[in-house]
């Protein structure tokens, strides 16, 4: 493969190099948990111990890292898993992170609660107004924490000018990139210094893997406020001891997780094209009817956050929210009557889903200043027939409307 090769070229062979042995076109699944040493430390392209690397995952490593287009890439055995390596190798108690709040429930607990417990503390903000986050910025603050789009509500953050911002500021900042995926998105490029995804969604992209990633960018020695004291390390020394977290704490993915992850990414281009365009089908349908009182989706030219999603991704993606005109009673009802889309958690998969995040996947933030309002319906738009999807959306709606 060519160094400057496109992104789908880079998804199908970065790290897939055929066997040496076989030929064989597909990196096998090495399942083994160990290597048969050549004498006392002879390890034969430096493999020891399954924990501390595998070839399977050495080749989604790698095709991570060449999809964001960073240095290093990791994978661990959830998207919370390579979350917490990140926090737990950068942070000690007293240190602040500025976390935005409409992002995944599941990390605003892993922060709020885990990390929160030994005395982490944190500050929660709406990363789409700048000002908002230059406020929340304090003296200890090492973390800024951004998901764009965001979850439930698809708000775009600016990620170029928070990553300046950011950068002024000495923080290192994280772009969950789970929503947009590499196909859609690049923050490395767009200056942020780590991205974490949940690969379980779009990259393995068939809901059959729970898997999660970190990958890092090149190193920032030149970067302002670089240094002692400061939060913004030096990226490959970050690299190195979130390396050593991996391994040393051990929340890898394992060999048949990753094949199943590899073997999802070789198509993200061409599902996340037709996510995207069932996703706006879907979404311009929604906004003409009566019952839905507001659908947030960056695609349309309604939505707060289109133009700069136009201007920092390469299409609007598969996911969209909308807010029922009859509040919580009949976004419940809308959920629970669809057919095609199944009431499931996640997202991301070749199949359509719903979610009622209040109770669903934001449950966790209940009650917290990342609260979701009972009126929303989150849909996760899969890449069956538009048609049939439609049809679906057009049943439920019906039957909202002869309850109402
Ligand atoms: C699902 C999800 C996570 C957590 O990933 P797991 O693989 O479930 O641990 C993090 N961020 C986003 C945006 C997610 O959707």
């Amino acid at each position: 493969m060519h160094d400057n090769a496109r992104f789908d070229t880079r998804a199908i062979h970065a790290g897939q190099e055929f066997d040496p042995t076989t030929g064989a076109v597909i990196p096998p699944i090495y399942a083994t948990s160990t290597y048969v040493q050549d004498g006392i430390g002879g390890l034969r392209g430096g493999y020891e111990y399954s924990r501390g690397g595998n070839p399977t995952r050495t080749a989604l490593e790698t095709q991570l890292a060449a999809l964001e287009g960073g240095a290093t890439g990791l994978s661990f055995a959830s998207g919370l898993a390579a979350e917490d390596a990140l926090l737990r190798t950068l942070l000690a108690p007293g240190d602040h992170v500025v976390i935005g709040n409409d992002v995944y429930g599941g990390t605003h607990r892993l922060i709020r609660r885990v990390h929160g417990a030994w005395g982490v503390r944190h500050t929660t903000v709406d990363t789409s107004d700048l000002d908002a986050v230059r406020g929340a910025i304090e003296p200890g603050t090492k973390v800024l924490w951004i998901e764009t789009p965001s979850n439930p509500l698809m708000k775009i953050s600016d990620v170029a000018a928070l990553a300046e911002l950011g950068r002024a500021a000495g923080l290192l900042v994280v772009v969950d990139n789970t929503f947009a995926s590499p196909a859609l998105q690049q923050p490395l490029a767009l200056g942020a210094d780590v991205v974490v995804h949940s690969t379980t969604k779009y990259l393995g992209g068939h809901s059959d893997v729970v898997g999660g990633a970190l990958v890092f960018a090149a190193g920032l020695g030149d970067a302002p406020g670089v240094g002692a004291g400061s939060g913004r390390t030096e990226l490959a020394d970050l690299a190195e001891r979130v390396t050593f977290t991996q391994f040393a704490a051990g929340a890898v993915s394992g060999p048949f997780d990753a094949f199943l992850t590899s073997r999802g990414i070789k198509t993200l281009g061409v599902r996340m094209e037709r996510h995207s365009s069932n996703a706006l089908a879907i979404a311009r349908r929604l906004e003409e009817h009566a019952g839905i009182e507001r659908v947030f989706y960056p695609g349309l030219e309604s939505h707060p956050g289109h133009e700069l999603a136009a201007r920092q991704m390469s299409g609007f993606g598969g996911m969209l929210s909308i807010a029922l005109a009859g509040g919580g009673a009949a976004a419940r009802r809308f959920a629970e009557s669809t057919e095609l889309f199944q009431l499931a958690e996640s997202l991301g998969g070749v199949e359509s889903l719903v979610n009622y995040p209040s109770e669903m996947t934001h449950a966790s933030v209940k009650g917290t200043e990342a609260e979701v309002p009972e009126s929303i319906v989150r849909l996760s738009v899969g890449i069956e027939d538009v048609d049939d999807l439609l049809a679906d959306i057009d049943g439920a709606l019906a039957r909202l409307a002869s309850v109402e």
